[in-house]
């Protein structure tokens, strides 16, 4: 993410997003956690502090105040009361560490016999009084110092009770003041003013907060930048991504190569977008073959409603032919039978009557192969089936035509492979077939070339079949008449040589053996007719 993303994204978090985004969601916790806990912290080191200063003054002024009575007592055992009187009043002045009263009373009579302030000498106190409260309150007799705070108007004072006694040293001094048995003389009391300390804690308490303000300040500030670095900036650059993917760019790679589970994130995702990747490629691919499946099939079905449309029209066309055959086949009979009666009767000097005659012959024999033709085509002729061997029948044809002329410069080659299975079928009507297989190569090689016949089983989706192929060396057939050979009268012969029904008849003869027959054919080259005839299942097993 470079500097300008990273803007973007800060002016996001700024603008409408702010209230969704997880990044604020987790400062603010965050910030507010940090500021719950150092605000603790702080006040807990503010009320330590207070507590410490406290102590410290304590035991400075309790030992101030120790200080004082030991020098009380030296003068004491003087029994020297003006000394006394006079280090009071000095001490206690309130020059000297922030002393600001100092008091001596007289036990158990109960009135101030020194003081720092003339006019409270011979003053009578209570027990309660603050000089004497301490021990009267705990009734305690145990003799030691006690200290207390006052908040008075005046001000903060730390009072501290110092109880005299009765050491051997006084009741053996000359003097007698005091007996024996007596064990507490009198109270020292001594009266702190807190008002440095107070100061001196309230300038700690502000230096503490403005540290702690610092510090908190630091703490977010610096915790804000490992944030963005570790969490927030590589969840941006996921999100970023994902959004990218979603999109449909799903050559996208994630740039986050920590170690950390960013960086793991990162690697499952871009091995994720990978994958996703190479499955789209797979479904494209799948529906490209799909829709070349569809376009094949689209054609298969065309072509499929073409060859039944082709074969309506010629089972229509067949039916018409019969009628017009059937017709037409007696009267050609009758006008071939009476013109050879006239030419037996004609004498041979007459030849022009004669070759009149021979014409008109020629001319209805050729209109009776034509109605023979169509005959065969509308299947008019029964056909009848008995089990054949196929390489006879090539041989018989091929024995019929090797006499004719139009054959004498023709190479006839056989390929015929031996023990060959028997079918079913009508041997003249395959004849015929096969006669105008060959009649066709040679029209197409003008008598010259070579043709090959070929015989072998094939197997096509489980069904055996007998193929049979005639190859010839011809000039092949243009591309534009492929579609168009069987259909009938279809023929590039010169008119009277073709009857375009050669074809047409043989793929009826082959439909009706239950067969196919298909042509390839390469311009130039020649041409190849296959044609296949089922072996039936009787025949197959015995074979196998
Ligand atoms: P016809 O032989 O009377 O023309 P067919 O139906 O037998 O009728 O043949 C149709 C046409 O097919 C022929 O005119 C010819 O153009 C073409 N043809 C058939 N066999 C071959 C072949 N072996 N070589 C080239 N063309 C052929």
């Amino acid at each position: 993410m470079n500097k300008k993303d990273t803007i973007d994204f800060i002016k996001d978090l700024l603008a409408k997003k702010s209230k969704n985004s997880l990044s604020i969601k987790l400062l603010l916790a965050i910030g507010i956690l940090v500021l719950i806990g150092s605000g603790f912290f702080w006040y807990m080191v503010i009320i330590r502090g207070e507590r410490e200063f406290l102590n410290y003054s304590v035991s400075y002024y309790s030992g101030f105040t120790e200080m004082i009575e030991k020098t009380l007592e030296t003068n004491m055992m003087k029994n020297d009361q003006k000394t006394i009187q006079n280090v009071i009043e000095k001490v206690g002045s309130g020059s000297t560490a922030d002393l600001v009263n100092l008091n001596v009373y007289s036990h158990p009579e109960g009135y101030i016999k020194f003081s720092s302030h003339k006019e409270k000498i011979n003053q009578t106190v209570q027990s309660t009084s603050s000089a004497c409260l301490p021990c009267h309150k705990e009734k305690t007799t145990e003799l030691t110092t006690k200290w207390f705070t006052e908040d008075k108007k005046t001000g903060k004072f730390i009072v501290f009770t110092l109880p005299i006694k009765n050491r051997p040293a006084c009741y053996t001094a000359a003097c007698h003041a005091h007996p024996k048995e007596k064990k507490l003389i009198g109270i020292l009391e001594a009266r702190y003013s807190l008002e440095r300390l107070d100061k001196t804690m309230k300038d700690q308490k502000i230096f503490t907060l403005i540290a702690g303000v610092i510090f908190t300040i630091f703490f977010c500030v610096t915790l804000c930048i490992v944030l963005w670095k570790i969490i927030i900036k590589p969840l941006y650059i996921l999100a970023d991504g994902m959004q990218r993917v979603s999109k449909g760019d799903l050559d996208h790679r994630i740039e986050i190569n920590t170690k950390d589970e960013m960086g793991m994130l990162a690697r499952a995702f871009n091995s994720m977008t990978k994958e996703l990747k190479s499955s789209r490629q797979k479904l494209e691919n799948w529906a490209k073959e799909l829709e070349r499946e569809v376009a094949k099939k689209t054609e298969e079905i065309r072509k499929g409603q073409e060859q039944l449309i082709h074969t309506e029209k010629l089972a229509s066309l067949g039916r018409m032919a019969a009628g017009v055959a059937h017709e037409l086949n007696s009267p050609l009979t009758g006008i071939v039978t009476f013109a050879h009666l006239m030419l037996q009767r004609i004498p041979p000097e007459n030849k022009m009557d004669r070759e009149d005659l021979e014409v008109i012959i020629e001319q209805a024999e050729r209109c009776s192969k034509i109605i023979k033709g169509l005959l065969g085509f509308s299947r008019a002729l029964p056909a009848e089936k008995t089990e054949i061997n196929i390489n006879s029948v090539i041989s018989h044809t091929l024995d019929m035509v090797r006499n004719q002329a139009k054959f004498h410069n023709i190479k006839l080659h056989t390929k015929l492979t031996p023990n060959l299975p028997n079918i079913v079928g009508d041997a003249s009507q395959l004849e015929q077939v096969f006669m105008n297989l060959l009649i066709n190569a040679a029209d197409a090689m003008n008598d010259r070339g070579s043709i090959t016949i070929a015989t072998r089983v094939v197997n096509v989706d489980g069904t055996d079949y007998v193929e049979v192929e005639f190859t010839d060396t011809g000039p092949g057939i243009p591309d534009e008449y492929m579609d168009r050979l069987f259909e009938p009268f279809f023929t590039t012969k010169p008119p009277g040589k073709g009857t375009g029904l050669g074809l047409s008849v043989s793929h009826g003869i082959v439909k009706k053996h239950g067969g196919h027959i298909r042509v390839h054919s390469t311009p130039g080259k020649g041409t190849s007719f296959f044609i296949r005839l089922p072996i039936p299942k009787k025949e197959n097993s015995q074979n196998e």
